[in-house]
């Protein structure tokens, strides 16, 4: 087999953890396999790097800070090939220009366009294990950039997809995607193979495992992805196609986020163009909506409802009570204590019923839903941050995903 192995933060955080990184390596060259590592900077490095940048001056120039920031992973790189060679492993450290990443150039969060990946292929076939710099490449010009944070995982998946591997094994201090958040729920279980799109879901419902580029480019170009801990030999959990078999169950897990504020504007005057009033100042302020919903108009009248990070809130009410006054609406209301659970699965497409099914469990436990949306492989409602726990528990147990015994 041919493996794109990506190594997170912790997982190359101190010399030791890079010795326990190199037995990985080794373990599965020992199994007669090509290998291609990725790696991220040891944790910690990138933000003491921007940190650094930040204390000479508010406002340090993009190129210069994606100049600093790479070396985290140049650091990372070169200490596991070093720590390879001195096993007698041929392995080669290379940055993201050196791989072949060549991406456009927006600082901070560029894409990758192409990776001339002919080279590294050569060398894996040869029995060498490239060492590459997660998280970079260089522009046309040769300038270096990084692919915004959590970039690694993007780094590995293209290199997984330009040289062809059979898996891209990511090493991360998680054992996998579990039905949901053990912390909540104990019977939570660890979910074996995982759809790209229910993948998606979860990531960009707050489960920060994978940075959701990464599953996006995987699913393009069906490349498996494996999630796995560095520090537990067990299999984690397989990102991959969608097939019959995830079909059977009706939902795959409940994800839920916190990190919500929920803010209503009233009574606005309905005529076209209102929403796009509304949402271009908040999309022009960098802030990121998310659910939304616009009821009917009555008597001309329409109020629209939304859903920012608790984070912007402060801010967004500001650009809302602004607006108010411009658009002759009647009154804003927000509320910071909301947060969202969502079931996500698949089988949905298949199985009729369960947003009345998950209203039925939540009403049952007295949980008021303040908002719905809904999407073919999910149902999102936004509920009072104080039942978030309850919700995540009862939906949990109720669609059957609790554990046997634990
Ligand atoms: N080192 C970068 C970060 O901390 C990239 C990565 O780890 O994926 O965001
Ligand atoms: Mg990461």
């Amino acid at each position: 087999m041919r493996i794109v192995q990506k190594f997170g933060g912790t997982s190359v955080g101190s010399l030791e953890r890079i010795g326990k990184t190199a037995d990985l390596v080794a373990a599965e060259l020992a199994q007669g396999n090509q290998v291609a590592v990725v790696v991220s900077a040891m944790s910690g490095e990138t933000n003491r790097l921007t940190s650094m940048a930040h204390e000479i001056c508010a406002q340090p120039a993009a190129r210069e800070l994606d100049a600093l920031v790479a070396t985290g992973e140049q650091v990372s790189a070169a200490l596991l090939a070093i720590e390879l060679q001195n096993r007698g492993i041929a392995a080669y450290s290379y940055s993201g220009g050196q791989a072949g990443f060549v991406t456009d150039s927006k600082h901070e969060r560029a894409r990758i366009k192409d990776i001339e990946g002919d080279h590294l292929l050569t060398r894996l076939q040869a029995g060498e294990v490239p060492v590459v710099t997660g998280f970079q490449g260089v522009d046309e010009q040769g300038n270096v950039t990084t692919l915004g944070r959590g970039g690694s995982d993007t780094s590995a998946v293209a290199l997984a997809i330009a040289v062809e591997a059979d898996v891209c094994d990511i090493y991360t201090d998680v054992d996998g995607i579990y039905t949901t958040d053990p912390r909540i729920v104990p019977k939570a279980r660890k979910i074996e193979r995982i759809a790209y799109e229910e993948m998606l879901e979860f990531a960009s419902l707050g489960a920060k495992v994978l940075q959701t580029r990464s599953v996006e480019l995987a699913m393009r170009y069906n490349m498996p992805l494996h999630l796995r801990s560095s520090f537990e030999p067990v299999a984690g959990t397989m990102v991959v196609q969608e097939d019959d078999s995830m079909e059977r169950a009706t939902i795959s897990g409940v994800a839920y986020n916190r990190d919500e504020a929920k803010i209503t504007i009233m009574g606005i005057p309905d005529q076209p163009g209102i929403a796009a009033n509304v949402f271009g100042p908040v999309a022009g302020a960098g802030i990121n909506v998310d659910v939304i919903v616009q009821n009917v108009s009555e008597q001309g009248y329409t109020d629209i409802t939304f859903t920012v990070p608790t984070g912007d809130y402060q801010q967004t009410m500001d650009i809302m009570r602004r607006l108010c006054k411009q658009m002759d609406a009647r009154d804003v209301k927000g509320d910071d204590s909301v947060a969202k659970v969502s079931v996500v699965g698949v089988g949905m497409r298949s199985h009729s019923g369960v947003a009345k099914d998950m209203f039925d469990i939540l009403a049952r436990e007295g949980v008021n839903i303040q908002m719905i949306t809904t999407s073919e492989i999910k149902i999102t409602v936004v509920i009072d941050e104080k039942y978030i726990e309850l919700a995540v528990r009862t939906l949990h147990s109720a669609f059957g995903l609790d554990a046997e015994d634990s």
